[in-house]
């Protein structure tokens, strides 16, 4: 072509669009461990084991008793756009999963070397298979591509090595290992939290390492979780919230994992009597919140801001801001709160489909929501505070 014409436009080949697309799920180590974990939920698992190696840059794997994955289904699990979860794209709005798009799997395997193996309850045995670029691959020299019998306990372990293998760029701007590790820390660590009241219990350790970094008891009891995860000095500080006008009976929050707008609403309905939120919002999104925050007494240098909307892990400036902003009145400067809220809307008011990484959810109403959820916040806040001088001067 010369200098001066335009250039002539030409199609992607189909493996470069499945390798930037993967690119955009899959950032780091972490993500692959949120999908992971979510799938291993999704699956209906009550324990779940991650080890990692070189910050899971080298070996990541993930173990989990769920319902396994059938052998039939074994030779497309890892194609883009296969799922067990989602038909229609009218069932976005009752989702009740955290996968709908089975795009994770696919994913990782278009960026690593994956493999399966797994049980289901009534299977006869385990099955193995490996995965590159989508598809199944020979397991060994002169193997064959597809699922292997072996033994096995029911559930599912996914192993992801080398990470990035085929995107030198990406893997050489990794400067830390224990980053990345720390991260995925962090990950499991909100999960177990966040799962605290439904017995699951997660581990999360370092290959070969006895010892796990994340471990967390199958308990139905969030305080006791969280004592667990972070130590008895911010377990006896916790304070709980809970408010919003609830949700209709009926207009079904979606979300994964026993987050429904039955559980929400009824946790808010007193919450709703005894706050004015009630009444702003009367007319507005219906929604509910629950969760628990520190106390005066606590700070901490770190920030830990743990929200999950409708059951999904998310980012929230806007809330976050706002309940930052209640605390620092108490806080010494420089220092935070540690703060788990879950938030549940009705399914058509969250738009879960924005990004790659899910990370981001929009909702309606974010104005009221942020101001119910900030001013609950200062009123227990101020409420334990006042106790506790009570108690100081008595
Ligand atoms: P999605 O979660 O959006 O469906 P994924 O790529 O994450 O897509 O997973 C594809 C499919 O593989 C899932 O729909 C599910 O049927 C199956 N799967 C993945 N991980 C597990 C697991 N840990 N246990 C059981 N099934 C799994
Ligand atoms: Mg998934």
């Amino acid at each position: 072509a010369s200098s001066a014409g335009a250039p002539s436009i030409r199609r992607l080949s189909q493996e470069v669009v499945n390798r930037i697309a993967a690119g955009e799920v899959v950032h780091r180590p972490a993500n692959a461990v949120k999908e992971m974990l979510e799938n291993s939920l999704d699956a209906g698992a009550t324990n779940i084991t991650i080890t990692a190696k070189g910050g899971g840059l080298k070996f990541l794997q993930i173990q989990d008793n769920g319902h396994g994955i059938r052998k039939e289904d074994m030779g497309i699990v890892c194609e883009r756009f296969t799922t067990s979860k989602l038909r229609e794209f009218g069932d976005l709005n009752s989702i009740q999963t955290y996968g709908f798009r089975g795009e994770a799997l696919a994913s990782i395997s278009h960026v690593a070397r994956l493999t399966i193996t797994t049980m289901t309850r009534d299977g006869p045995c385990a099955f193995k298979a490996s995965y590159l670029d989508g598809a199944p691959v020979p397991a060994g020299p002169g193997g064959s591509p597809g699922p292997q019998p072996c033994a096995g306990v029911p559930g599912t372990q996914i192993t992801v090595e080398d990470v990035f293998y085929n995107m030198p760029t990406r893997l050489r701007a990794f400067r830390s290992p224990s980053e990345e590790y720390n991260r995925i820390i962090e990950v499991v660590t909100r999960y177990a939290v966040h799962c605290g009241d439904r017995g699951v219990a997660f581990t999360c350790r370092k290959h070969g390492s006895s010892s796990p970094d994340v471990h967390s008891p199958a308990s139905k009891d969030r305080r006791a979780v969280v004592r667990h995860l972070y130590g008895a000095a911010l377990a006896k500080e916790l304070l709980d919230v809970s408010g919003g006008p609830g949700l209709k009976p009926g207009a079904a929050a979606t979300g994964p994992c026993g987050s429904s707008a039955g559980e929400g609403a009824a946790g808010s309905a007193t919450a709703a009597a005894t706050s004015d939120a009630g009444d702003a919002a009367a007319e507005g999104t219906p929604f509910a919140f629950s969760g628990l925050v520190s106390n005066a007494n606590y700070s901490m240098k770190r920030r830990v801001f743990i929200l999950f909307i409708n059951g999904r892990l998310v980012d929230c400036p806007p809330i976050r801001k706002a309940v930052e902003a209640v605390f620092s009145d108490y806080l010494p400067k420089g220092t935070h709160p540690w703060v788990y809220l879950r938030l549940d809307l009705p399914g058509d008011a969250v738009d879960v489909n924005v990004h790659p990484t899910k990370r981001e959810v929009h909702f309606l109403g974010e104005d009221e929501v942020v101001e119910a959820v900030a001013s609950r916040v200062a009123d227990v806040l101020m409420g334990a505070n006042a106790s506790r001088s009570f108690f100081a001067q008595t």
